[in-house]
């Protein structure tokens, strides 16, 4: 075999008396496609950074293309052809493409400012590298998360990169998109450039990469091709127990009347003719890609955005879904996908935020709140749902994605919904408080709730609905039963779509 083009070997690193990588070492050759694996916590981002330069190890080698490094810079990094695509992709919304990729250029070459003519030709020759079709002159504010990353890579590769580190860069792309970056990486490791990308989503894993890097408490604990593994030992090295994933949730109560039903809704634009029922116990799956109308549909069963006509039925009494107070009022309970905006209150205390929902029943005539039982609600949720915290007067943003994740389940719990619509519950969120989340969903609808799941994540589907409703185009174009559709059928429907 050639000669790695980076190898670490028992690299240490400690913050603070914690030890975020002990021993760790690391290979990687031209052209292979790496995957960084591990729970949050793990170590994943300071291994990362001690290969930009961006942190100093305390002990440990580095050798990048043969040469050893005692102290390695960012400079040193990059000009040995390391670049990294970090999630914020670090570009400039209210700059061009062009102006993005030739600025980046010209301050790592510290030349003088290049002209209108150079920076029109580096913005062409770096879309070109990827095939990239795309309005050079476009503001990069206004492209879409997936044509940022690709602008990012673009502009990464005229520093000729040997290796590109990304950092998470699935998570917020529709399937289809997945497809279109995995496309590319294929290119570029025929072109015998590595890439060495971190992920929690399983399935990716296993498509895209040839090896694998597993790190669990700061330690190394797997190492070695992909195809070594299977799902339940990938899950077992990344979080140190064996998972229970023995069936699939089935509808368990029969007999019952529907919770909700829905029929003919339509809403101008978003979704037309929408016609369903949703018992206690069930978890519906709504399956459809990003545009599908699946959140449109979401937002109007929540009064957030009405439907223009058909109706909206909670139990027998036809309701006009008119505000997210009379939602509310009728027990519905919403999670929304971009908890981070839509979800919490980063800044405000985990407490403040479980009991954000329910302020007015813990709330006496005289407007004084109850303390003792808000303290109560907060202390059973953080129980119940084996949220993580230190103390529940710290900020919610102190919390990892799985915790935080919870908490907005939490807030919703304390309304007592009787209908739950969840939409990405478990984006951006490790495996282990994803197996967390999902025991949660099925917990709660074996209590008796009706549960509406939608989200792309197919493994996620297929493993806990009772029931899946596909959309596409604003419609509901098939239905299948839990156990119908394989993962691969699945997503083979979902690409076609
Ligand atoms: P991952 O990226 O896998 O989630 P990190 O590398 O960010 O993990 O963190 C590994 C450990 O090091 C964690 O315990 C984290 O709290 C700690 N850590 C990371 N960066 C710092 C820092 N700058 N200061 C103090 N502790 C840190
Ligand atoms: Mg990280």
């Amino acid at each position: 075999m050639s000669q790695p083009l980076i190898s670490l070997s028992k690299i240490n690193k400690a913050f603070a008396g914690v030890r975020a990588l002990q021993d760790v070492s690391l290979e990687i050759y031209p052209g292979e496609v790496r995957c960084l694996a591990g729970e949050n916590g793990s170590g994943k981002s300071t291994l990362i950074k001690i290969i930009a330069g961006v942190y100093a190890r305390d002990s440990g080698s580095i050798v990048i293309n043969g040469k050893t490094y005692e102290r390695l810079t960012p400079m040193d990094s990059i000009r040995e052809g390391i670049q990294i695509i970090y999630q914020d992709f670090s570009l400039f919304p209210n700059l061009t493409v062009a102006e993005n990729i030739a600025m980046n250029y010209q301050l790592a070459k510290e030349g003088p400012l290049v002209n209108w003519r150079e920076i029109r030709e580096l913005a062409q020759r770096a879309v070109k590298l990827i095939d990239l079709d795309i309005d050079i002159y476009e503001k990069v504010g206004n492209l879409s998360v997936a044509e940022k990353q690709l602008v990012a890579i673009a502009r990464a590769l005229l520093y000729d990169a040997k290796l590109i580190i990304m950092d998470e860069p699935t998570t917020s792309l529709t399937n289809r998109e997945v497809q279109t970056l995995f496309g590319i990486i294929n290119d570029l490791r025929a072109k015998g450039i590595s890439i060495l990308f971190v992920s929690h989503k399983l399935n990716e894993v296993f498509q895209i990469s040839d090896t694998i890097t597993i790190l669990r408490n700061g330690r190394k604990v797997f190492d070695g091709a992909v195809a070594e593994l299977d799902r339940e030992s990938l899950e077992y090295y990344m979080t140190g127990r064996h998972i229970d994933k023995s069936d699939i949730y089935v509808k368990k109560i029969e007999g019952e009347k529907p919770l909700l039903t829905v029929e003919n809704l339509s809403a101008e634009g978003r979704f037309k003719n929408i016609s369903f029922s949703l018992y206690p116990g069930e978890i519906l799956g709504i399956a459809g890609l990003l545009g599908s109308g699946r959140n449109e549909l979401a937002h109007a069963l929540f009064g957030l955005r009405p439907a223009d006509s058909g109706t909206i039925r909670i139990g027998e009494e036809q309701v006009v879904m008119d505000s997210v107070q009379t939602a509310m009022r009728h027990g519905i309970a919403f999670v929304p996908e971009d908890r981070l905006t839509q979800g919490l209150l980063l800044e405000q205390t985990i407490a403040n935020n479980i009991n954000i929902c329910t302020i007015d029943q813990l709330t006496d005539s005289r407007g004084w709140i109850d303390e003792e039982r808000a303290a109560e609600q907060v202390e059973q949720w953080i129980g119940q749902l084996k949220i993580q915290v230190a103390s529940p007067e710290n900020p919610a943003k102190s919390l990892s994605g799985g915790n935080q994740q919870r908490i907005v389940i939490a807030k919703w719990l304390a309304t007592k919904p009787k209908v739950l619509i969840l939409s990405g519950p478990t984006v951006g969120v490790d495996v282990g408080s994803k197996e967390a989340i999902h025991k949660i969903l099925r917990d709660l609808a074996r209590s008796g709730m009706g549960i509406i799941l939608i989200s792309d994540d197919i493994p996620e589907i297929t493993a806990n609905c009772s029931r899946i409703l596909l959309m596409r185009s604003g419609e509901i174009v098939a239905e299948y039963q839990a156990g119908q559709l394989s993962e691969d059928e699945l997503s083979d429907i979902l690409l076609a779509s």
